[in-house]
């Protein structure tokens, strides 16, 4: 990429006027989001923290691994894996969720409850995470739901889950199931897609009452004219989020490259658009003051 065009980029990408405020600091009252790594991010509202695909350390694809320290750091309970109450994974794909490590985890901190797939299409890995999750007596949901249903969990006055069943995106992947995580905060509605395939039919009745704030999806998404026609007719988001992007030394595949062009094909007024590709990059979303 140019100079020329990363300047273009950085205007784009953190154009004024957004409630979306690149690096600042959270206050009680915002919601704060914070790339761990590919699609791995932290949101943070009042003191509570959900991890969404953030745990995950295997080789193997083009997308870039959570790093041994901020793992450590997890578990440490420090910086700003302070407050983990939270643990969802969208899938068991190598680049979104470790089994293994999420066991390591929960041996040595305390979370208040982890959404899972379903482990009829698991690995072993799952099904002793499961078995760990039991004996720890820890509140947990396995998803993996039929493509358009949805699940709603109200775990607190101000913040609901709300799963949508979808599938993975790419022909080889049509059997796997990828749940679709709706955080409602404050009112505020997040979206993370994860590998969601870009079909109308399995977020039309879900959304359909749903205003979105901010929506997260894949670049392949992005780059997809059905992924469009979704993004532009179903969820017409305030925020439209490109993640699950690899960190720049791990962009093998210029992904990036990809993105930029895309956004100057499809980047609409209406619509701000956000790339989240830096380690801790972070976006904080205003919210009503508390009481
Ligand atoms: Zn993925």
């Amino acid at each position: 990429m140019n100079i020329k065009s990363e300047a273009w980029a950085a205007r784009r990408f953190y154009g004024k006027g957004s409630p979306f405020l690149g690096g600042h600091e959270s206050k009680n009252d915002s919601i704060k989001i914070t790339l761990v790594a590919n699609a791995g991010v932290l949101v943070e509202y009042n003191g509570v923290g959900l991890l969404v695909d953030g745990i995950h350390h295997e080789e193997g694809h083009p997308f870039s691994r959570v790093s041994e320290n901020d793992m450590k750091l997890m578990r440490q309970g420090y910086d700003i894996f302070a407050n983990i109450d939270y643990l969802l994974f969208t899938h068991e794909h190598p680049d979104h969720f470790t089994p293994q490590y999420v066991s390591e985890h929960i041996q040595v901190r305390s979370v208040k409850g982890v959404f899972l797939p379903n482990k009829s299409d698991g690995s072993p890995d799952l099904a002793l995470l499961l078995n760990h999750v039991q004996k720890l007596a820890i509140p947990f949901w396995t998803l993996g739901l039929e493509p358009g249903d949805t699940k709603r969990f109200a775990l607190a006055d101000d913040l609901i889950v709300t799963a949508i069943g979808t599938r993975h995106m790419g022909p080889q992947y049509q059997t796997i199931r990828n749940d679709c995580f709706l955080l409602t905060l404050a009112g505020k509605n997040l979206l993370f897609t994860g590998d969601a395939d870009y079909v109308s039919r399995y977020f039309k009745n879900a959304l359909a009452e749903v205003a979105l704030d901010a929506v997260f999806v894949n670049p392949v998404f992005y780059h997809n004219p059905n992924g469009q026609e979704i993004i532009n007719e179903i969820f017409r988001p305030r925020n439209l989020v490109i993640y699950h992007m690899p960190f720049e030394q791990d962009d093998t595949l210029q992904f990036s490259y990809m993105v930029t062009s895309d956004i100057q094909r499809h980047g609409r007024p209406g619509i701000q658009t956000h790339v989240l590709r830096r380690e801790k990059q972070s976006l904080c979303f205003s919210t009503p003051p508390l009481k």
